[in-house]
């Protein structure tokens, strides 16, 4: 059978293969058994040099560039990383993903963008590993991970609030006992068994908990777990210098990052008849009535919806993702903004600048409505947009002309381009397209008064 290690490289298994490695002063050198088992790999392609490792530091970048690939690439080719998926790999792997840890720990802050790539790809590393492996194997290896997880750590059910929100799964119910989770078999017909008078709890035990939701709960736990090693080694760096190999692969990573995920900075999503809606700068005169009352300036009749609810949602979309509503894809500000300088210095200021453009001025005698809009963003509720605190709050989507005309009927003044459009967004995206088509605006102009940063209303 595999080694816990292979999916979970904090196990103790793991971390003895990583005091194994002795020092660090090798990892940027050609490793000859390195490469060797990762051209023999089954089903392995040679051709892209990029996905080859020589040495652990290629193996340790290969990782996050392995996620990035595996999210964005329609065209993304697993047989490029059949390595990640041989288990000849592990004790390379498992080092590969304590240096990779140090290195971001140490080069990026909690909560930034390339910590949160960190955990996510080890979860999607996991997920695929876990896929492909045979059933019984699978079943065995969740099982020795999660009770070695549960010994040691326990699960209190607050942890599932978030992994289980169906309340048809009534697990505060059902595979609770003294607060703890239920998660073995013999446990829960033990505790449960009594409560079932017409069918066998060992059913509703696979119904409830069968291996998909411990595959979950082990992938949840072992992400939890990755975000609590990062920041222990962040403690450490108060008392502990980083070893200069770490440092460099830090530096390497900052731009490897940069390079791959800007491949992936345009979202596209079916126009249908406007082809693409590729993201690009506001165009203003593309905007529906709806908009231009809004950013024109709104009485304090329907101020508040209006800024915040109508316009926020509909300059953030606009810009950054026109497509969604042809998409089934969920999405973050910062998967297309991925520094947030689109939002600061383009959405944000055309959000303030239409604000100013109220009676009275929105932010005059309603300040605390600044906070609102950075959570209509997705940012929580803080008075500035920042990584961390990312997903605390939905993005919020546009308005349907359908809630406009109800709620705000004074801002809809229809025009001929309003027929047949159920929602602004739909209508700016077929405007543009329209304009474009005619020459009326070029795609790489730019919204002047939106691009530049007003200091005075980004604050
Ligand atoms: S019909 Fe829709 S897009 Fe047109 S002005 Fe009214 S709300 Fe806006």
């Amino acid at each position: 059978m595999v080694l816990a290690s292979y999916i979970n490289p904090l196990s103790e298994e793991g971390r003895n293969i990583v005091r194994g490695l002795g020092g660090l002063d090798d990892i940027f050198n050609r490793d000859d058994n390195l490469i060797d088992i990762v051209i023999h790999t089954n089903r392995q392609t040679v051709s892209n040099q990029e996905a080859v490792p020589e040495t652990l530091v290629d193996l340790a970048i290969n990782r996050i560039k392995w996620y990035i690939e595996r999210k964005n690439n329609k065209e993304f080719n697993s047989n490029d990383y059949a390595y990640f998926f041989n288990e000849q790999m592990l004790e390379y792997d498992t080092i590969a993903f304590h240096i990779l840890a140090q290195a971001i720990a140490n080069k990026f802050r909690p909560g930034s963008r390339e910590v949160k790539l960190f955990i996510e790809s080890q979860g999607l590393m996991i997920e695929d590993r876990l896929t492909k492996m045979p059933f019984n194997e699978k079943k065995e290896i969740v099982e020795e991970i999660l009770s070695d997880l549960l010994i040691r750590d326990g699960i209190e059910w607050s942890f599932l609030k978030d992994l289980v929100g169906s309340k048809k799964l009534s697990l505060t119910d059902l595979v609770l006992q003294n607060g703890e989770i239920v998660l073995d078999r013999e446990e829960f017909v033990y505790s449960f068994g009594d409560k079932f008078a017409d069918r066998s709890p060992e059913r509703v035990y696979d119904i409830l908990i069968g291996d998909n939701l411990r595959q979950l709960i082990l992938t949840k736990l072992l992400m939890q777990n990755t975000e609590n090693y990062i920041k222990s080694i962040q403690d450490q760096l108060a008392i502990v210098e980083m070893h200069p190999a770490i440092v460099k692969l830090g530096d390497m990573l900052e731009t490897e990052i940069d390079e791959t995920l800007s491949k992936y900075s345009t979202f596209y999503a079916s126009g249908g008849a406007y082809g693409n809606m590729e993201i690009g700068k506001l165009v203003r005169e593309a905007f529906p009535p709806c908009i231009a009352n809004t950013v024109a300036g709104v009485s304090s009749g329907g101020r508040n919806d209006a800024i915040v609810l109508l316009l926020t949602s509909f300059v953030s979309y606009a810009r950054l993702y026109p497509g969604i509503f042809g998409s089934d894809r969920t999405v973050k500000v910062s998967d297309i903004d991925t520094n947030l300088n689109i939002t600061l210095n383009e959405i944000l200021p055309l959000i303030y600048e239409a604000a100013d453009n109220c009676t009275p001025p929105f932010f005059e005698d309603q300040p605390q409505e600044k906070v609102t809009i950075i959570s209509k963003l997705g940012f929580g509720m803080h008075e500035e947009v920042n990584l961390e605190n990312e997903g605390e709050t939905k993005w919020y989507t546009p308005m349907s002309c359908e809630k406009i005309k109800m709620h705000l009927p004074q801002l809809c003044k229809e025009n001929k381009d309003c027929a047949k459009i159920n929602n602004p967004l739909s209508y700016y995206s077929r405007k543009k397209w329209i304009m474009s088509k005619n020459g009326e605006f070029n795609k790489d102009s730019t919204d002047e008064s939106a691009s530049t940063t007003d200091e005075s209303s980004s604050k």
